[in-house]
């Protein structure tokens, strides 16, 4: 079994693929996860690299959100696009990684990624309603793995 599988199992992925469907349901905002096992590079630097690897700024209203983790480095960050950015307060991510961590600590890494997604869904609802009759999945709610 990879790093990345140990972290979360294809079982758990499709608990934590829902939870991405059930907060897109509450905002506008696309978020996609992205497990890989070491990156050499600073963490949010190598988020940054698979945010557009993953092509993510190709959302309407730049609200792309990405859950990076590399597994074996206990290394997780948030990242959201420009978008987000620009109208949220500086630490809109702090609570969210907070409580992620939290669970990581754990070892409930799929309930820590649960709650983080769902709580993104509802932190981002205040900013980017999700509209019923006009939303498209802009990105895939499938996790990538690296
Ligand atoms: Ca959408
Ligand atoms: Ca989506």
């Amino acid at each position: 079994m990879s790093a990345s599988e140990d972290f979360l199992s294809l079982t758990e992925e499709k608990e934590v693929v829902a939870a991405i469907g059930q907060a897109e349901r509450n905002t506008s905002g696309e978020i996609r996860v992205h497990i890989e096992e070491h990156t050499e590079k600073p963490p949010l630097e190598r988020a940054q690299e698979v945010f557009f690897q993953l092509e993510m700024e190709h959302t309407k209203q730049r609200n792309g959100v990405l859950f990076y983790i590399a597994a074996l480095d206990h290394s997780f960050v948030i990242l959201g696009d420009v978008g987000i950015d620009q109208v949220v307060p500086k630490d809109f991510w702090d609570k969210t990684k907070d409580l992620v961590l939290r669970h990581f600590k754990e070892g409930e890494n799929k309930a820590g990624l649960i709650t983080g997604i769902l709580e993104a869904g509802e932190q981002l609802k205040l900013y980017f309603p999700y509209d019923a009759a006009t939303d498209v999945d802009e990105l895939s709610n499938e996790i990538s793995r690296g």
